[in-house]
């Protein structure tokens, strides 16, 4: 398999070099050359599959010649070792949820997957790997644990002091070793402001290979589309495939589904939720996609306004607005309406949300109200306990932390302070870890 750059100006590389890149040297996207197609009688009889054989055959043409199948079959039993269970609500209403991974987030499936491909692919190399990333919450535990003891590399995380919530900054601050918490005095934009900077300084790169964690990665991005499957899998009415709601940010999750869609897995719509940050609700009513500031939410993983996977999307549907307009839907969700339904869905079902699947499940429900015969998943894509605020508020009931939060709070945070400014970042990188 090859990837090309959604910018067009930069050479085709294979899985293991986009991987190492990370961005385009163009600064466009990498995305595949040509979209596998799942072999229909994966698709017939999921259920006779297991999730290891599932996830490999759908990751290993993405792969190609870049690792041998013992080692990629190797990281898909790591990535996946553990529950991804899909939940029934209401009578119409399913959760996918996401979040038990070792840091509660869907962000672990891609950061298990990518830190170990990484790190497989430096193996060998004299030269360290930095890799470095910002964080306003579940990136940087995802990365951290993705990454820790991972041999060959060094994990930089940047974090707002002060906003980021108790276990997030547990999550990222405590496991020591290889994993480095820089704590900014300053906001999310600073730190993703120093990172780009840092991404940019040719001294600094002559001194230490950078690359970046997030979701433009192509190793952290493809194995998204697992989970797709998984639910698949566990969806009972075969004959009346699902709609499928996606808490959505930066858009890397829900390109990965329409991806697996494209590849053959039966999905009858897409559902983009968006909270007030709403670029790509606004772009299906009007073609036109204009980027702005982010806006504060309950949702703050969803805090994006310039979503940067939305161009694969567009890439998928050839840049083609009726095809895609066909496929996906989106609805943008207040932080009241947010509030609301949390409140809403214990209430009448029990079931406890957390702000980013609120989003998602109402969304789903919005869609539904037009299209009564249809039934849907949406996918619950962080633990409740991580925003324990506004859960504990709406629920009226704490949320017991699950086992391996509890052994974490009680470890010491270890960060370096640091000013919001690019000069202090340097200064570090260049004479630290
Ligand atoms: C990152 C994140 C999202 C958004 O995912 P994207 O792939 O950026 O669209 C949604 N919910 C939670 C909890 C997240 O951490």
């Amino acid at each position: 398999m090859k990837y090309y750059s959604t910018n067009k100006k930069s050479p085709l590389v294979d899985f293991k070099e986009a991987t190492i890149n990370g961005q385009a040297p163009d600064k466009g996207l990498y995305f595949p050359g040509t979209i596998p197609v799942i072999d229909h009688d994966v698709i017939a009889n999921i259920e006779q599959y297991s999730n290891e054989e599932i996830a490999f055959r759908i990751i290993a043409p993405y792969v190609g010649e870049s690792m041998d199948d013992d080692k990629l079959m190797q990281i898909v039993k790591e990535t996946i070792s553990f529950p991804i269970p899909l939940v029934q609500v209401t009578e119409s209403v399913f959760s996918l949820e996401l979040f038990h991974g070792p840091t509660l987030a869907f962000k672990d499936i891609g950061a298990r997957f990518m830190s170990r491909c990484l790190g497989h692919f430096v193996k060998n190399n004299d030269k360290k790997v930095t890799v470095l990333v910002a964080t306003s919450g579940d990136t940087g535990g995802a990365v951290a644990n993705g990454f820790y003891n991972v041999e060959g590399i060094e994990v930089v995380i940047l974090y707002p002091s002060g906003k980021v919530s108790p276990v997030q900054e547990k999550q990222l601050t405590t496991p020591g070793k290889n994993i480095h918490a820089l704590e900014i005095e300053g906001n999310f934009d600073d730190c993703q402001r120093m990172v780009k900077e840092a991404f940019m300084d040719d001294e600094l790169k002559k001194k230490r290979f950078l690359t970046s964690a997030n979701s433009i990665n192509v190793a952290r991005w493809l194995p998204q589309q697992f989970y797709y499957f998984f639910a698949y899998k566990q969806w009972t009415d075969k004959s009346n495939p699902p709609i499928i709601s996606v808490p959505s940010g930066n858009f890397g999750n829900i390109c990965a589904g329409i991806l697996a869609s494209q590849s053959g897995l039966p999905v009858k719509h897409f559902i983009a939720a968006c909270n007030a940050n709403d670029i790509v609700t606004r772009y299906l009513q009007t073609e036109r996609l204009e980027a702005r500031d982010a806006v504060v939410t309950l949702s703050n993983a969803m805090d994006v306004g310039n979503p940067s996977n939305f161009i694969r999307i567009l890439e998928i549907f050839h840049h083609q607005f009726p095809e895609l307009k066909n496929k996906l839907s989106s609805y943008s969700i207040t932080d009241e309406e947010t509030i609301h339904t949390i409140s809403e869905a214990y209430k009448q079902h029990s079931y406890t949300l957390d702000p980013h699947g609120a989003v998602g499940y109402l969304a789903l429900k919005r869609y539904l109200e037009k299209h009564p015969d249809s039934k849907g998943i949406f996918l619950e894509t962080a633990h409740p306990v991580k925003f324990p605020d506004a859960v504990e508020q709406q629920t009226g009931r704490s949320i017991e932390l699950p086992p391996s939060v509890k052994d974490i709070m009680k470890r010491k945070k270890i960060s370096t302070v640091m000013k919001p400014e690019y000069a202090a970042l340097k200064d570090y990188l260049m004479t630290s870890p």
